[in-house]
């Protein structure tokens, strides 16, 4: 297949709250991988989580928005807020294309954890032959396990890349601020402050 002329990086994540681990796999993607630019696509309405489990789109879209604010490589869309049902990556993927036309490759760009379930998403057949996947991986993770556990018809389509950065996780963040604990340096200061302006994550379910 010939080049195409632009690499996008899709970002996809629920990003409840977005960190250094996220900030660090997307620019090491758009590094390694020659990618134009990356656009973080927080899930609107995640299918794999209730929306009682997760905090309100405009505060994760606002919070992945003030992150990401000083590369000018990498752009937030709400596409997947603003798509009424449920955040099915093959719709996203699609209408990425519909977008920007022929001439784009894809990169879907998430953390090895989700893509081990890929076989249960929707229309994963023609998923992997819209876009490639680049797998962040958290520090113990090796690219065997991925081998192991999924058809080659899609490893083969499987990117990795290693995030030490990814030892920060979101699920942390919200433990710590429940418990009292400090989140400072394992996210943008903006984000940290929009989180205690807006008292998100201090009680539990958010
Ligand atoms: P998740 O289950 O919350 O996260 C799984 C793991 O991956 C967590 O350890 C998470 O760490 C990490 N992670 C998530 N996004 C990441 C990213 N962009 N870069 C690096 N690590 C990341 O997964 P999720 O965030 O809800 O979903 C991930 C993506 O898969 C989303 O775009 C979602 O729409 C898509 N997805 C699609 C389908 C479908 O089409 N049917 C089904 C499931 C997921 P943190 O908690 O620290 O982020």
């Amino acid at each position: 297949m010939a080049n195409k002329a632009y690499r996008y990086g899709i970002m996809g994540g629920t990003f409840d709250p977005i960190h250094y681990g996220h900030l660090v796999a997307a620019e090491a993607a758009r590094s390694k991988f020659n990618l134009d630019k990356v656009i973080f696509v927080p899930s609107g309405r995640p299918p794999h989580k209730s929306s009682t489990e997760i905090t309100s789109p405009e505060h994760r879209y606002l919070m992945t928005v003030l992150a990401t604010i000083t590369n000018k490589y990498f752009e937030v869309s709400r596409l997947e807020l603003d798509r009424s049902g449920y955040s099915y990556a093959i719709d996203t993927v699609r209408q990425f294309h519909q977008h920007y036309g022929a001439d784009i490759e894809l990169f879907f760009i998430t953390g090895i954890d989700a893509i081990m379930e890929i076989l249960t998403w929707k229309q994963v057949d023609e998923l992997i032959s819209e876009c490639q996947f680049i797998a962040a991986t958290r520090p113990g993770y090796g690219d065997q396990d991925v081998t192991k556990i999924l058809p080659e018809k899609i490893t083969k389509k499987i990117l990795s890349i290693s995030v030490p950065a990814l030892a920060i996780s979101s699920t942390d963040i919200r433990n710590r601020i429940i418990s009292n604990e400090p989140i400072k340096y394992l996210l943008p200061e903006q984000v940290e402050d929009y989180i205690y302006k807006h008292k998100i994550y201090h009680t539990a379910p958010y």
